[in-house]
């Protein structure tokens, strides 16, 4: 009987001993699980998501750990998305030319780019700040105060304190999110507004330089029906009317000419050129008037510069152009020189004269349509549209124009061209 019990008690003993070394082993390697999963874990805080996860194995710490792990992956992914769509906001603001500002519901900067720092002139620690200490316009600020109580604003045109020149056009929306803040955008109008002015200009011009004939005309005519039977006049008149006619058809013709440069519609068209001859026939077509005044004219062509490839009918219109201004605004007597060289690259072309030259503060001007120096030296015949006429001309077959005045004090065209 003892030795029953004794075997029975062994057993037990046994038994309970196997037991306790397998759950002994098992807490160990479920310990070593832990420990790997808590190392993954730290892995993933310093935001290292890029090596793939141990095996959790398949009980209940496994599949805790594996939806953690999910779960963190698809908050990665979640991040990285956020952080490309940062990047590509910022470079979309960074490369506009319109400024935008965005102050939260605190009226703290949150987002402001290069464009609306350059704008308002902020300092670089604009960030976080509030835009009332920050924008020191007054008319801004109110806007983005109403939008933040969420009143709509009207845009708003200013001109900034330490740049009178330029205009900017300031819009204000307010931003809902949790709570109300605005995004302020700004636009420089400046360029707008000086095409606007130009072709306000322009119409004026034209207006004024088709009205002066066209009133000439009328008077005439009218003196004309008036009183038909007055032979001396007749003949003075009609004179009269033919002259500003031709005049308001010159205009017409000049500023239809414009147009289609404006309007890119005249190509350069290349050939071989002799320039001397080109020259050489335009001094002639002058030479009647050249005589009248007892100008001198002198005609320079380099042999190397005598034939070029060139649009042979704008380099008329051009050479014509300033030919005609040379013996026009030359008193009698003056002199007017003609030379034409050339480099490895271009030819250039050099017209000067001995008249009274052009105020050097509008040497820019000069080729602006309908400048003229002084109306009272405007030459009865003149559109005021030669010189802007000879700029395109230039342009369009890839040269440049320059006025200056010599030493003696005429002016002195330049036209460079490239060489083909
Ligand atoms: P315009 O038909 O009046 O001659 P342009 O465009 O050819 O028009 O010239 C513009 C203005 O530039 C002229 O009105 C004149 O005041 C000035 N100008 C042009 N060429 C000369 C020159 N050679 N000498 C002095 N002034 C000139």
């Amino acid at each position: 009987m003892s030795s029953i019990l004794l075997a029975f008690l062994l057993g037990v003993a046994l038994a309970a001993g196997a037991a306790w070394l397998v759950r002994s082993r098992a807490t160990a390697a479920r310990e070593t699980r832990a420990g790997a999963i808590q190392a993954v874990a730290r892995r993933y805080a310093l935001g290292d998501l890029s090596r793939a996860a141990p095996d959790y194995g398949d009980d209940d710490l496994g599949q805790v750990a594996r939806a953690m792990d999910q779960a963190v992956h698809e908050l990665g992914r979640h991040a990285t998305s956020l952080t490309r769509d940062r990047a590509r906001m910022e470079a979309i603001l960074s490369s506009m030319v319109e400024g935008v500002l965005v102050v939260d519901d605190q009226g703290r900067i949150q987002l402001v780019n290069d464009a609306a720092r350059r704008m308002l002139r902020l300092e670089r620690d604009a960030l976080d700040r509030s835009y009332v200490e920050v924008i020191r316009h007054p008319g801004i600020v109110e806007q983005i105060g109403q939008a933040m109580n969420n009143t709509p604003t009207d845009g708003l045109e200013l001109s900034l304190p330490r740049d009178r020149s330029r205009t900017l056009v300031a819009r204000v929306a307010p931003v809902v999110t949790e709570g109300h803040g605005a995004v302020l955008v700004l636009h420089d109008v400046t360029d707008l507004k000086n095409a606007d002015q130009i072709r306000r200009d322009f119409v004026a011009n034209v207006s004024h330089e088709l009205r002066t004939p066209l009133t000439a005309i009328k008077g005439y005519a009218e003196a004309l029906i008036d009183d038909p039977d007055d032979q001396a006049s007749r003949e003075r008149f009609l004179e009269i009317i033919h002259r500003q006619a031709s005049r308001m058809e010159r205009l017409v013709k000049d500023l239809l000419r414009l147009a289609r440069l404006d309007a890119g519609q005249e190509a350069a068209e290349y050939a071989p050129c002799d320039i001397h001859a080109l020259a050489a026939g335009i001094a002639a077509d002058f030479e009647p008037l050249v005589r009248e005044k007892a100008q001198h004219l002198h005609l320079h062509v380099a042999a190397e510069a005598r034939t070029v490839t060139t649009d042979p009918a704008k380099l008329h219109d051009i050479l014509r152009n300033l030919i005609e201004n040379a013996v026009n605004y030359t008193p009698a007597e003056g002199t007017l020189t003609i030379e034409v060289t050339r480099d490895d690259s271009d030819f250039h072309i050099r017209v000067a004269d001995t008249g009274p030259g052009l105020p050097e503060a509008d040497l820019l001007r000069v080729f602006e349509r309908f400048y003229r120096v002084d109306k009272s030296r405007a030459r009865p015949g003149g559109t005021g549209l030669g010189l802007a006429i000879v700029k395109h001309l230039v342009h369009v077959m890839g040269g440049t124009v320059t006025a200056a005045n010599s030493e003696q004090g005429g002016a002195v065209f330049t036209v460079r061209l490239p060489l083909r």
